[in-house]
């Protein structure tokens, strides 16, 4: 994977390890082209420990990691407001649970597939990992695309969905939560659903829940507003902070929104965000209040947001990754920005990345950002802030108590600086001072791997 002319026994051990391992994954699972980049990005990235410590390829770490514990697939049948019967596609992956019950969300989507669920998966174990909780890797969801459904279509979809899941799933197990297509309104029917058929109110279940029914306060904010904490600290390792920064932020949903207003409140200007549509520009910075309403209230598209702000544009077609800004950070889904956007991000004078989507960057991005020293946050550190307060949701639920927003932002907070710290100092110890990408991978991985080991052959 790495050039081997200078290197060291131990490094061409290592090196020949994930190559072997690579070359299987790729025979195993043909065509799973995010699992297979993520799994990739990940290799690469563990290198340097492999090379310290050969226990890893002794225990087998690596073949066991790689293979979920489970993946279930299942049929999700529906009626829809024509009467008509509709069949969509189910799956939960339990990758791992070596430090704690699978924890992970459910993203309903027309693109999800064995891939994607795999690769969110793979990615959601390490990014647990570094919270600090514990809480194993899992995730889900459905080709199912809430796009256009009635609210009774939706009901009707998450009831069925849950029929199925709710045998493998409960607070000590397997704990879902929300994902893209998936957020307050879709939680509540499927834990409706779901507390209907177990006859108990197991709250700890799922997470992202209504505050009324064991919900978190700050769960709605966290993975913005802890994407916005990681690139502070990101900041701050070169003197600089938010304020008075031009930021752009990909996608509109719940982590983009939370993303903009904390940027706002630290004194940046957040100039656009997008949707599946295309993408708005607002020189004088966005009005995420309207933002909200659009999104979270009304379901509009981007565009409407224009009508209250004739001087904002609209772009249908454009590349929202072309407009110049200091802070870029990627919010909508996998694969947004490529080699040519990322180059264009640095022409343009970036300094900073901060992951809020997952895997949004593709391999030769991240390596471009890498080459020209622009800070670079990478998912399973960067948005890590969501699963660590679903993580907080759950000790509130078994306890039966609920902390104030205040308690809940000031541990994320600091989740969130502990995050950054780890991931810094693995990249350090391993001598890439500043690649965030081999210290999150390395301080994630070591975890798990070492569990693992401690528990046995599993
Ligand atoms: N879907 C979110 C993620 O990618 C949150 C998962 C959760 O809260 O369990 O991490």
């Amino acid at each position: 994977m790495s050039d081997s002319a200078t290197m060291s026994a131990a490094q061409t051990a290592a090196n020949n390890y994930v190559t072997t391992i690579f070359q299987k994954i790729k025979e195993k699972s043909p065509g799973e082209v995010e699992f297979q980049q993520a799994v990739e990005e990940f290799l690469h990235a563990i290198e340097p420990i492999l090379a310290q410590d050969s226990k890893y390829e002794k225990h087998g770490i690596l073949e066991r990691l790689l293979e979920p514990e489970r993946f279930i697939q299942f049929r999700v049948a529906w009626l829809d407001d024509e009467g008509k019967v509709q069949v969509n596609r189910g799956y939960r992956v339990q990758f791992n649970s070596s430090i704690g019950p699978y924890k992970g969300g459910l993203r309903f989507h027309p693109s999800v597939s064995a891939s994607i669920v795999k690769f969110l998966g793979f990615e959601q174990i390490f990014k647990n990992a570094l919270t600090g909780l514990p809480i194993g890797g899992g995730k889900g969801g459905s080709d199912f695309d809430p796009k256009g459904k009635s609210d009774n279509e939706i009901m009707r979809f998450c009831q069925s969905f849950m029929t199925e899941l709710q045998r493998h799933i409960g607070p000590d197990t397997d704990i879902p939560a929300g994902d893209i297509g998936v957020g307050g309104r879709e939680i509540g029917y499927l834990f409706g659903q779901y507390k209907r058929i177990r006859g108990a109110y197991d709250a700890g279940t799922i997470t992202g829940k209504g505050l009324p029914y064991g919900g978190s306060l700050a769960r709605t904010e966290a993975t913005g507003y802890g994407v916005i904490y990681f690139t502070v600290e990101m900041l701050k390792s070169i003197g600089e902070s938010f304020a008075g920064k031009k930021v752009v932020v990909s996608g509109s949903g719940n982590v983009a929104i939370y993303a903009i207003e904390k940027a706002q409140e630290l004194g940046a200007t957040v100039v656009a965000c997008s949707d599946s549509s295309g993408y708005i520009y607002d020189k004088n910075g966005l009005d995420v209040e309207l933002i909200k309403e659009l999104k979270e209230v009304k379901r509009a598209r981007i565009e409407s947001y224009l009508e209250k702000h004739p001087t904002a544009s609209y772009e249908a077609n454009g590349d929202i990754w072309s407009i110049p800004c200091d802070i870029a950070l990627p919010c909508a889904t996998q694969n947004e920005i490529n080699e040519a956007q990322a180059n264009e991000l640095i022409r343009n004078g970036v300094i900073a990345v901060a992951e809020g989507a997952n895997m949004p960057s593709d391999l030769q991005a991240i390596a471009a950002f890498q080459a020209n020293n622009i800070l670079f946050g990478p998912a399973k550190a960067a948005n890590a802030g969501g699963v660590a307060v679903s993580a907080l949701e759950m000790a509130q639920n078994s306890s039966r108590m609920s902390w104030s927003f205040e308690d809940v932002d000031n541990q994320l907070q600091l989740i969130m600086q502990t995050i950054y710290q780890n991931s810094s100092s693995a990249a350090l110890d391993y001598e890439r001072p500043g690649n965030l990408v081999i210290g999150a991978n390395i301080a994630g991985f070591k975890k798990v791997a070492d569990t693992m080991i401690s528990q046995g052959v599993l």
